[in-house]
């Protein structure tokens, strides 16, 4: 069964009010997103592999850890991941970024890709794939349907509210995939928004709304 991690520091439960808050200006909201993922980003990456090296300090000679040069692919889902990608590659500035881009067919629902970037090397990567919201789970797996068919197998689903629906329904399709999140907000409505969440992500990132 794929493990939910619920990251609620006190400062990323603070930061994620203001986020639901629907007065939260465009400005504000967007640094919030950035801000949270950067925070959420330390917990994710816990159980990076380490290399030891040698280095001198000005006192003696000693062995001390590195990350890996090749190590970290971020994958944003398209739009709203966008707004969680400079937060991470602040802690990570290597990192690689891919971006996947998936709708809903209104008629079949079933989830269509348009556009599909990842790192050449994505094979050799640990993959942290970001959505703000994790609502029904259909993009996720979908996304996740796409990393793995391009040959990996080390991701982890980072968001910042998951609705109970969204993680039955990526923890059925990929037991194997490790959630992180800020919440576990109450459920779906009859739209897919998540109550009571912080409305359109996308929107709300953006100003399109
Ligand atoms: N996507 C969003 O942006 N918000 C939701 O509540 C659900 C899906």
């Amino acid at each position: 069964m794929a493990e939910v991690n619920i990251i609620n520091h006190p400062l990323i439960l603070h930061k994620l009010t203001l986020i639901r808050d629907k007065n939260t200006p465009l400005k504000e909201f967007r640094e919030l997103v950035d801000e949270l993922s950067n925070l959420m980003a330390y917990e994710v990456t816990r159980e990076i592999k380490l290399k030891e090296i040698e280095i001198e300090t000005p006192i003696s000679r000693t062995k001390s850890k590195v990350m890996s040069e090749k190590n970290i692919a971020v994958i944003a889902i398209l739009r709203a991941g966008l707004g969680m990608v400079n937060g991470i590659l602040k802690l990570i500035p290597a990192a690689k970024v891919g971006h996947i881009g998936i709708y809903r067919n209104p008629e079949t629902l079933k989830p269509i890709e348009y556009y599909t970037k990842l790192p050449s090397d994505i094979k050799e990567r640990k993959i942290v794939l970001v959505d703000p919201m994790l609502a029904t789970g259909g993009t996720a797996v979908a996304c996740i349907d796409c990393l793995k068919k391009n040959g990996t197998t080390d991701i982890k689903f980072m968001c910042l509210i998951a609705a109970p629906e969204g993680i039955n329904y990526l923890q059925r399709h990929h037991p194997d995939i490790k959630i992180y999140t800020a919440a576990v907000d109450e459920r779906l409505n009859s739209h897919g928004y998540i109550v009571p969440g912080l409305g359109d992500a996308g929107d709300r990132l953006f100003g399109t709304k």
